[in-house]
């Protein structure tokens, strides 16, 4: 199920993203994972929470749950922190509140496919 659309600006600390979440809703997959991401999560978390695609190059992903991320803590209604969030992949940390990507998850209610990932100094 798609979530709404998110109207405004979060604010730059990042203390709307718990409220909103959009960016880590994106299906098939939404956060791919490289070596420096496997090796801060670890064998138990990248086993839970992680799959590798069977095609070449055999790249790693987060396990999504329908058209989110599966590491989503959902245990309160219309929050969405990250429940891995001290190992999460750097594409993850890479989308700043207010950046393109950001903006455009906001608007579309999950990831779309924005390449700007940091918010305009
Ligand atoms: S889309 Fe923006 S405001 Fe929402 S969780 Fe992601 S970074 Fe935070
Ligand atoms: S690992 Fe965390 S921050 Fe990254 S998409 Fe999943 S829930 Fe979001």
């Amino acid at each position: 199920m798609a979530l709404p659309s998110v109207s405004g600006e979060p604010a730059a600390d990042g203390s709307d993203c718990v409220g909103c979440g959009r960016c880590c809703h994106h299906p098939p997959n939404t956060a791919s994972l490289l070596l420096a991401d496997e090796a801060r999560m670890g064998e138990p978390l990248l086993t839970r929470l992680t799959v590798i695609y069977d095609r070449p190059p055999h790249f790693r992903f987060m396990k999504n749950d329908g058209e989110r991320c599966a590491a989503l803590d959902l245990r309160v209604p219309g929050e969405y922190p990250c429940g891995v969030y001290a190992v999460r992949p750097d594409g993850c940390r890479e989308v700043e509140p207010g950046s393109a990507a950001c903006l455009e998850a906001r608007r579309l209610g999950h990831l779309g496919t924005s390449t700007g990932f940091h918010r305009p100094r």
